[in-house]
């Protein structure tokens, strides 16, 4: 027979457990040992993979070709165990151990397994979760979901049909800790928030006593059973033992061998406690950030008076001394009864694999929650209900704050800026907009709650491509953490058109990735400065009393066209006296321009005044491609519109519009100030080629900068 399947891949021990349609409940699958527990341990000898209590006894003896808690190194890198001559990262480690758990447990049930829910502490990252989906597949299975451990308890527990409650899930296993609060309303479940730490669980406790037996050991025969790696693997399976020996029995004796000495050691359960007492703080201040982040989001202080239930869940919840911490918190005692701690996970996630291919099931529960939780796990009570649940009754939250790289308003230094929040809903999609003329947009996408880029996790770059060349509108990018909660991007333009967004596969640490960013945008900046365009306006007073500064005006200002970048500069020539008129257009051809200049030489100006309003006629006449825009004024006597002129200075310097006035002969020195950006310039004639030198080397510096108006 065929059938689905969830996994509770632990840390320690793994479950597996099937909805079955007939019975209207779940069914914990036995492996060959008639346990409803794997341990997750693996061992490769000659090619060999043993799992589970074969490959713990291996371990137990010492033997070195063992792996045990790889679960919290999944999808790291860096991490890989060398056994039996290879290297095995934790991904291949756990796909090894769910091909033998799943081969192990469909022989002894008679079953063949198809599809399988996985789930993974709901602190995993998108890394960690895509890893556990290779890894499952790794193992021939098909994978209908990942999802959160406390999510899954809350299925197998909460779902009783009863009065809505606020439910608290702690989870604490064997690596790693995990607080959910989520909200039940009939079959309805909206998780609230989550918080944890998967470097944080039992084996935490058993290092701590671990520590204190080879301190002890050592303090008695000054030998460090650190030196002795076989012994030292006894001694962390002999203190897992005598953990959980103090959780019934008030003291224990952990004896250990080394060297040929035996030294024998009493613990008391007292001991152990203060020993461990920072471990248990650290979940306490973790469930203390839940009840922050639940009060933010409802805007209402929110602690330990709104729950109405806690969970315990995972193993490492069996020591006494966690049932005494929620206790002493939340002033009730934690939900215990009815929960079988070890298979709740995998009872929740089978649920929800029957819903990923049935899309609702029908659950007989017991007809009235008691005081002490409903249990559907083991729902054995009287008057049996059924229950319906649908698939999209589930709704799950993002552990981490999902943002991109970008850089910050000092234009210096690069952020994570958030698109979606930590504790928001999955399947939500969250939209960023940019305007973006390029052909390839690249997006690096953090997962982390730090604005600091280097304290998050990269998930990936995505590129971004298939802009119509023309695109000048805005392009969309959306994120959105999906059911399983990995992160997906895509994009489109503004008119929906699909754009390409592919993740490009990349090792690159953020230093890296900073360090290059920084170097193309420099580039960028340079190569945007080469390519701006400049535009000068050469204003050339024509009136009657330039008759005879004419030729040394047409000197000065061909000497001036000199030094200018017509690579991007572009020049426009106006003469004004009664009347302005264009003499030359824009244009970058010096040539044109020169001529220009010469045909006003040639007029040995108009004879008229000065009732032109040059600055107000042309000011506006700069081309809108233009980043510089400068209006450079040669003059000789008043105007008769000065006051106006001054206004459309203003105006045009408002604007943008930087101006330069160079003044000979009779004119107005503070007219020049009041229309010139800097100050004016009044010269003799004989400067005048030096005062247009000076206005040269102004605007050089002005446009080489690296701001662009
Ligand atoms: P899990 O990952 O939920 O299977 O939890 C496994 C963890 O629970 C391991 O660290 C076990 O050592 C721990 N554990 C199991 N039973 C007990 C017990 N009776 N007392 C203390 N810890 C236990």
């Amino acid at each position: 027979m065929k059938i689905n399947v969830g996994i509770d891949l632990g840390t320690t021990y793994s479950a597996v457990a099937t909805f079955s349609k007939e019975l209207g409940r779940v069914k914990v699958l036995k492996n060959s040992l008639n346990s409803d527990c794997t341990p997750s341990v693996v061992c490769i000898q000659n090619g060999k993979v043993l799992i589970g209590d074969e490959a713990k006894d291996e371990q137990k003896c010492g033997n070195v070709n063992t792996a045990a808690f790889y679960k919290s190194m999944m999808g790291d890198p860096g991490w890989s165990a060398y056994i039996d001559g290879e290297e095995y990262s934790a991904e291949k480690l756990s796909g090894l151990f769910l091909r033998e758990l799943i081969r192990d447990v469909a022989r002894t049930n008679n079953v063949e397994i198809d599809g399988a829910v996985i789930t993974v502490p709901a602190y995993f990252n998108d890394k960690q979760r895509e890893a556990t989906i290779r890894a499952g597949k790794q193992a021939g299975l098909k994978v209908l979901k990942i999802i959160n451990e406390p999510t899954s308890a809350i299925i197998a527990y909460g779902l009783t049909g009863g009065k809505d409650k606020n439910v608290m899930v702690y989870d604490l296993g064997g690596g790693t800790f995990d607080v959910t609060v989520a909200h039940v309303s009939g079959t309805r479940i909206d998780v609230l928030a989550t918080n944890g730490n998967h470097q944080l669980g039992g084996k935490d406790w058993d290092e701590a006593l671990i520590e204190d037996i080879k301190d002890r050991f050592y303090y008695d025969f000054s030998i460090s059973i650190d030196d002795h790696e076989e012994d030292l693997k006894e001694l962390q399976v002999k203190c897992e033992e005598a953990k959980k020996r103090l959780s019934s029995a008030p003291s224990t004796v952990i004896s250990i061998q080394c060297e040929g000495m035996l030294g024998k050691y009493t613990v008391t359960r007292e001991e152990f406690a203060d020993k461990t007492s920072n471990l248990l703080n650290e979940t306490i201040s973790l469930i203390n950030s839940c009840f922050e982040e639940i009060s933010e989001a409802k805007n209402r202080s929110f602690g330990w008076s709104d729950i109405d239930e806690v969970v315990l869940v995972g193993g490492s919840t069996r020591m006494p001394q966690v049932k005494d911490m929620i206790v002493r918190e939340y002033g009730k005692q934690p939900i215990t009864k009815d929960i079988n701690v070890d298979t709740i996970v995998a009872t929740g996630a089978a649920m929800q694999a029957e819903l990923c291919v049935s899309s609702t099931i029908t659950l007989t529960v017991a007809s009235a929650p008691s005081q002490q939780g409903g249990g559907t796990a083991t729902a054995n009570r009287a008057t049996p209900m059924t229950l319906t649940i649908h698939n999209s009754d589930i709704q799950d939250i993002t552990a981490h704050s999902l943002g991109m790289l970008a850089l910050a308003n000092d234009n210096k230094t690069y952020i994570n800026s958030i698109i979606i929040k930590k504790n928001s809903r999955v399947n939500e999609t969250f939209s960023r907009e940019y305007t973006f003329a390029g052909e390839k947009l690249q997006v690096y996408v953090l997962q982390g709650e730090s604005r600091d880029p280097y304290e998050t996790d990269i998930i990936g770059a995505y590129s971004i491509t298939g802009m119509p060349k023309d695109n000048k509108g805005k392009i969309k990018v959306n994120f959105l953490y999906n059911s399983n909660g990995v992160v997906e991007v895509n994009a489109c333009l503004e008119n929906g058109q699909v754009l390409s967004a592919v993740k490009e596969n990349s090792n690159e640490t953020m230093s890296e990735i900073i360090a290059r960013l920084e170097r193309e945008r420099r580039e960028a900046e340079e190569l945007a400065r080469r390519n701006s365009r400049i535009e000068i306006m050469l204003i050339i007073d024509t009136s009657g009393s330039m008759s005879g500064r004419m030729g040394q005006a047409q000197r000065s200002a061909t000497e001036f066209l000199s030094g200018l970048d017509f690579s991007r500069t572009y020049v426009s020539v106006i003469s004004f006296a009664n009347t302005s008129s264009v003499v030359s257009g824009w244009s970058n051809n010096k040539n044109d321009i020169n001529s220009g200049i010469r045909a006003i030489g040639s007029w040995s100006a108009d004879g008229g005044g000065t009732s032109a309003t040059p600055i107000e006629t042309h000011y506006r006449k700069f081309s809108s491609e233009c980043n510089h825009r400068i209006m450079v004024i040669l003059t000789d006597g008043y105007w008769n519109n000065q006051s106006s002129e001054e206004h459309s200075a203003s105006k045009a310097k408002r604007d943008g519009i930087t101006i330069h006035a160079i003044g000979i002969g009779e004119a107005d020195e503070a007219f020049l100030d009041r229309i010139s950006s800097g100050k004016g310039k009044k010269v003799d004639l004989s400067q005048l080629t030096e005062a247009f030198k000076e206005v040269a080397a102004s605007i050089a510096t002005e446009t080489s900068g690296n701001t662009i108006k």
